[in-house]
C-alpha cells in the first residue's frame, strides 16, 4: 500500500476503464475518495449497489467539484460535451484527464473548455476487454499493460505529469509519454486497424449463407473465435473511435490493402517464395511481441482475463 497520489479523484463515465481504475485505486490506497458519475440512473444505481466510488454524484459537475485529479472516462465522441459540464467547477490546481482511445481529437474537444488555472494530461491504458459497463472492471486490469501520456501542451506541468504517472504506476501500469499525433498513428496500427479488420471477418462469415452459423462456431479456429469476440465490443466506442481517429487509420487500411493484393497475387499466381518470405516476416515480428512481454502463447490477443 503506498501513500495517496491524490486526496480526491473523480471518475466521470463508470464502464470497464473507469471501474476498474476504481478498484485499482482502491488496492493500491491510490486516493482518500473517489467520486463517480455515469449518465445513466441505471449505471449510477448499480455503482451503489456493487460499492463502485466512494459517492455516486447525479451530475458531473457534482462529482467534479473539489477533486484532485478529474479523469473522463466516457466513448470519445462524449468527452467534449462533459468537459463543457465540468469546467466551471473544476478546482485551480487540479489536473483534468482522460482515458479515450484516440488523443488528438480528445484535446482538440475538451481544451477549449477547461480554465487556464488545471493542468490538462491526457492518457490512454492500452488495456481492455470486450465486456462494457460497471460490472465489467477488476483491479488487475493495468498490471503490466502499458499506458499512454500524452501531455496536451509541451509546457504541460511537469509535476501535474509525474502525478498522474504515479497514479499509473500505483495501478501496474507501465507508463510512456507520447505526442497525440504519434499516438493516433500507433494505435491506428496496433489496435484501430486491426479492429476493423476483425470486425469485417465476422461480417464476411455472416455473409456466407453456405457456411451455417453452427458451422462457423463449432468449427471455428482459434484465431475466428478471437475476431468474433473482438468484434463483440462496445459499438459506441468503437464508432467513435473511427470517427475520431480518421486519418491515421485510413492510411493504415490503404497501406493493408495494397499488401492484400499482394498477397491475392502471389496466391493467383503460386508464388509459394513470396508467401513464405511473408509469413517468415510476420512470424519474427510476433516472436518480438512475446519477447517484449507484451504477449503469450495464449490465443486471447493478449486481453487479460477476467479473473475468475
Ligand atoms: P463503457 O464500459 O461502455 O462505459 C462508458 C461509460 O460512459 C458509461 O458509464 C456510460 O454511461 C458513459 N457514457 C456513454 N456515452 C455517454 C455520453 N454521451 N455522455 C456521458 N456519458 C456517456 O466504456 P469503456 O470501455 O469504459 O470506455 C471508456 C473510454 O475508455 C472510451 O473513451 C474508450 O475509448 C476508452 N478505452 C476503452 C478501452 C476498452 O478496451 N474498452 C481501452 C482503452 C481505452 P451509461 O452507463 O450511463 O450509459
Amino acid at each position: 500500500m503506498r501513500a495517496p497520489v491524490y486526496d480526491r479523484i473523480a471518475l466521470i463515465g463508470l464502464g470497464l476503464i473507469a471501474s476498474s481504475m476504481f478498484w485499482a485505486i482502491k488496492r493500491g490506497g491510490l486516493a482518500k475518495e473517489v467520486t463517480g458519475f455515469a449518465r445513466s440512473e441505471e449505471t449510477r444505481d448499480t455503482a451503489r449497489r456493487i460499492g463502485l466510488c466512494d459517492r455516486v454524484c447525479d451530475s458531473a459537475a457534482e462529482a467534479a467539484e473539489g477533486a484532485d485529479l478529474v479523469v473522463l472516462c466516457v466513448p470519445v465522441g462524449a468527452m467534449g460535451a462533459v468537459a463543457a459540464e465540468i469546467g466551471p467547477v473544476l478546482k485551480p490546481g487540479a489536473t483534468v484527464s482522460d482515458v479515450g482511445s484516440v488523443k488528438r481529437a480528445v484535446i482538440t474537444a475538451v481544451a477549449p473548455h477547461l480554465p487556464d488555472t488545471v493542468h490538462f494530461v491526457p492518457a490512454h491504458p492500452l488495456a481492455g476487454t470486450e465486456h462494457s459497463g460497471p460490472e465489467s472492471g477488476f483491479a488487475e486490469l493495468y498490471d503490466n499493460r502499458w499506458c499512454l501520456i500524452v501531455p496536451a501542451q509541451d509546457d504541460t506541468d511537469p509535476e501535474a505529469v509525474a502525478r498522474l504517472r504515479a497514479l499509473w504506476e500505483g495501478m501496474g501500469a507501465n507508463v510512456d509519454e507520447m505526442d497525440a499525433d504519434h499516438h493516433d498513428l500507433v494505435l491506428a496500427v496496433t489496435s484501430h486497424a486491426p479492429h476493423l479488420i476483425a470486425y469485417t471477418m465476422v461480417g464476411v462469415a455472416d455473409d456466407l449463407r453456405r457456411v451455417t452459423d453452427s458451422e462457423v462456431i463449432k468449427y471455428s479456429a482459434a484465431g475466428f473465435r478471437d475476431f468474433t469476440r473482438i468484434a463483440a465490443s462496445d459499438p459506441t466506442m468503437w464508432r467513435d473511435v473511427f470517427l475520431n481517429n480518421k486519418d491515421a487509420t485510413l492510411e493504415i487500411l490503404g497501406r493493408f490493402t495494397e499488401e492484400l493484393f499482394a498477397l491475392q497475387r502471389a496466391i493467383r499466381t503460386g508464388d509459394g517464395e513470396h508467401l513464405f518470405d511473408y509469413f517468415t516476416h510476420t512470424r519474427d515480428i510476433r516472436r518480438g511481441i512475446i519477447e517484449a512481454g507484451q504477449d503469450t502463447d495464449a490465443p486471447d490477443f493478449g486481453r487479460g482475463a477476467k479473473p475468475k
